[in-house]
């Protein structure tokens, strides 16, 4: 069977709607994992290996806190970023899901919540790739609920201490600053967000192994036990949980977007293999009903999902995007995208199992792409409050 290769997804002249410069960063983008990603993937998946070696190169191309503006960073819009995200994640979810993580959820914060130095210090090596963050929400036992967090922060002169554990935490291990989410005690334990360099006495970060899932991502649990920070350090804008959900919601929409890069590259594979592949009379598979309509039931999805992640951009353009717009899109590109996966799986048969193609990979990946940033439920929950006004957390 000769090598498939990624051919794009246009069902209904999608193009049409987008304009010149977002398709040059799509294509771009594009052309990077092409020549890049796609040739050493299947080894990173296999050795369970971040490939760092393309960092440098990303920050080169604008990759790393793409939509800010100013420190070096690219000013993109929205749907610019979506498209470069629906890029990378076409190459793999834990590539996405690093940039995700250095861009939406560390750069970001700094930029909304960070003083002047915290920028000036931070965001211009950050966009070049020559430091990197990770984002510490998540506890071993608090997840879909953060506000339950056990991490402390304590004010003990112009220092704060902080002590907790966070864990299933993007890039923990090769961070050089952590953004912590900590309550705090001497202000009623209001949540507030810390940027904690990960060399400092007190901080350790140990990797999670045996993970079936974004196995080219590095994820790692952190342990602080009494790590002393000066008060600079405090994102002084940060205040309460909407602090890390406002980066939380920057993220899923990448993820949205991420998600249906997935999907149409398993399509596509599947389309393309299923022309190939031959059984019963010397014809192609695709020319039996039941692979056609699994084949139509991806295009349709996936055409449905590229409408909605565009309108959400366009809104997030206009200033007018809401979390539950953001929530719709994530929940239902996830889905779709995982749905896409197991279908085009099936399409390839036995082969489908095996890493000379990249379906089962990305059905691995989406796993952990449905679970985090708000799981799959979570978001029915934000979208069922949206229109009932009823909270049923
Ligand atoms: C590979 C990977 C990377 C990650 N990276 C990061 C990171 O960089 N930083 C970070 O902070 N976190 C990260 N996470 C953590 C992620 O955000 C959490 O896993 C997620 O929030 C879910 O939490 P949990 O795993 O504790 O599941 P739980 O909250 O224990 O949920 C388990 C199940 O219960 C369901 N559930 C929970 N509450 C309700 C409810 N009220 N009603 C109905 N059902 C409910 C959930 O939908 C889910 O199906 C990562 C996770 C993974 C897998």
């Amino acid at each position: 069977m000769p090598a498939i290769k990624f051919r794009g997804v246009d069902f209904i002249q999608y193009d049409s709607l987008l304009t010149d410069e977002e398709r040059l960063v799509r294509d771009t983008t594009r052309q990077f994992i092409e020549d890049n990603l796609i040739p050493i993937i299947e080894e990173c998946n296999r050795a369970g290996r971040f490939p760092r070696e393309l960092v440098k190169p990303m920050g080169e191309l604008g990759f790393f806190g793409a939509s800010l503006k100013g420190y070096g960073c690219a000013g993109m819009g929205n749907v610019e970023y979506g498209l470069m995200t629906q890029e990378l994640e076409r190459g793999d979810s834990g590539v996405r899901s690093f940039v995700s993580v250095q861009s939406g959820l560390v750069m970001y914060p700094i930029y909304e919540f960070g003083s002047d130095e915290q920028k000036q210090t931070w965001l211009p090596p950050m966009q070049k790739g020559e430091k990197l963050g990770c984002f510490g929400l998540t506890e071993p036992d608090f997840g879909s609920n953060p506000g339950g967090m056990r991490t402390r922060a304590r004010k003990v002169g112009n220092e704060y201490v902080l002590n907790g554990e966070k864990m299933w935490i993007t890039s923990g291990s090769i961070a050089d600053v952590a953004v912590i989410w900590a309550k705090v005690e001497n202000e009623n334990d209001k949540i507030r967000g810390f940027l904690v360099e990960t060399d400092r006495p007190g901080f350790k970060a140990d990797d999670i192994h045996g993970k079936w899932s974004l196995r080219a991502s590095v994820t790692s649990g952190l342990s602080l036990q009494d790590v002393h920070i000066p008060e600079a350090n405090l994102l002084p804008k940060s205040g309460g949980l909407k602090s890390p959900l406002m980066c939380l919601n920057q993220a899923r929409y990448g993820i949205a977007w991420g998600a249906l890069g997935a999907a149409m590259a398993c399509y596509d594979c599947a389309l393309q293999y299923s022309l190939l592949r031959k059984q019963w009379r010397d014809q192609p598979i695709a020319s039996h009903q039941l692979v056609q309509d699994k084949l139509t039931w991806m295009i349709s999805e996936i055409t449905k999902a590229q409408l909605l992640v565009l309108q959400v951009g366009r809104l997030k353009d206009a200033g007018k995007v809401q979390h539950q717009h953001i929530s719709m899109a994530k929940r239902n590109n996830v889905w779709m995208a995982l749905e896409c996966a197991r279908l085009s799986r099936d399409i390839l048969g036995a082969n489908g199992v095996a890493d000379d193609y990249p379906i089962m990979r990305h059905m691995m990946n989406l796993e952990s792409v449905k679970t985090y940033e708000g799981t799959h439920d979570v978001h029915s929950l934000i979208i069922g409050q949206s229109v009932t006004g009823i909270d049923a957390f």
